[in-house]
């Protein structure tokens, strides 16, 4: 791979984790990426060999060094670290780039730490799976001054193939908490759905085939049905992070005094999945509660 970087723009990538090792392999397909930082050391150094780019010492040292800094981190604390931990390198005219799934109150305490050191910020949450992730092929719902966007988007495009601008600091955010309310109701129809075709006694797959190509058909039941039916439950996308996910947007609609039955279904679920130990698999694992017992 050609990882030589483009003179004008150097981007550094932190968080590499399921999607962020992805998304920081197309960034060098760009030619932006110029060094990484990962918690745990050792991926850094090995993507850092694999794309020929920098392994940062430091979130700050990073930050030094590049003007878009780009975070895929797991949670609300997580990212409020790593903007502390970035802050002392960052540089006026940065742009920092949070593409975690948080809440919007943490991408405004973000944007307001960032912006004391007059740099820049974008909350850019993501939805398209590792899948999209691997294949650049990310949805990027972003918030932030649409000229910063402007700024990092040639960056942003190594990653995804639609981005779209929601509005102020937060927005984007808040525009993730609507898809994963909306991939809380899927999973719990997909699981009962398949859960109630195997025990009909259904060739599986082909229901997955035909069910797939009509009405009905979605992402969820074309990535995730052929593996959750062979009880395989490798993430893709783990199921303690959606419930971290589940409990923003629950928090958002309790202050706005609507209630959220079907993603109150789909906690609960996940409750118990995660005190049985399962809080690491993907959020497909929702299938051990519904499939017919052996
Ligand atoms: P993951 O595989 O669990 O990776 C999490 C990454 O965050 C790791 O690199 C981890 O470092 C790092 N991290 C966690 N806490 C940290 C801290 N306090 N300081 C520094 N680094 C920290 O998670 P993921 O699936 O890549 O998800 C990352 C984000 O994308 C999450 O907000 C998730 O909700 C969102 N997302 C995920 C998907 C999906 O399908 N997986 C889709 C859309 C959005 P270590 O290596 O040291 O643990």
């Amino acid at each position: 791979m050609n990882t030589e970087t483009k003179k004008d723009i150097r981007a550094g990538f932190i968080g590499l984790g399921a999607m962020g090792t992805h998304m920081a392999r197309n960034v060098a397909r760009g030619h932006f990426l110029s060094s990484v930082w990962n918690r745990t050391e050792a991926s850094a150094i090995t993507l850092s060999q694999e794309l020929g780019v920098q392994c940062a010492a430091s979130p700050a040292l990073l930050a030094a060094h590049v003007d878009v800094i780009l975070i895929c981190v797991s949670a609300d604390a997580d990212v409020l670290e790593v903007i502390h931990a970035l802050l002392p390198g960052l540089r006026p005219q940065s742009i920092v780039v949070d593409m975690s799934t948080v809440s919007s109150d943490t991408a405004r305490e973000a944007a307001r730490l960032v912006e004391n050191k007059g740099a820049d910020f974008l909350d850019a949450p993501v939805t398209g799976g590792v899948e999209g992730a691997k294949n650049g092929t990310l949805a990027i719902m972003v918030g932030g001054k649409l000229t910063t966007l402007e700024k990092a988007l040639p960056i942003l495009e190594t990653m995804g193939s639609r981005i779209v601008h929601m509005g102020e600091v937060g927005a984007g955010q808040a525009a993730k908490a609507v898809n994963q309310i909306m991939a809380a109701g899927i999973n719990e129809a997909v699981t009962e759905a398949l859960a109630f075709g195997e025990t009909l006694g259904l060739d599986m797959r082909k229901v997955i085939d035909v069910v797939s190509s009509g009405a009905a058909g979605n992402w969820f039941l074309e990535k995730r049905g052929p593996t959750m039916t062979q009880g395989i439950f490798k993430p893709g996308f783990k199921l303690a992070l959606h419930q971290k996910d589940l409990k923003i947007c629950k928090g958002m609609a309790d202050k706005l005094g609507i209630k959220l039955p079907v993603t109150e279904m789909a906690m609960n679920d996940y409750a118990k999945l995660i005190a049985e130990g399962h809080g690491d698999e993907d959020i497909s694992a929702l299938y051990r509660l519904k499939r017919p017992s052996p």
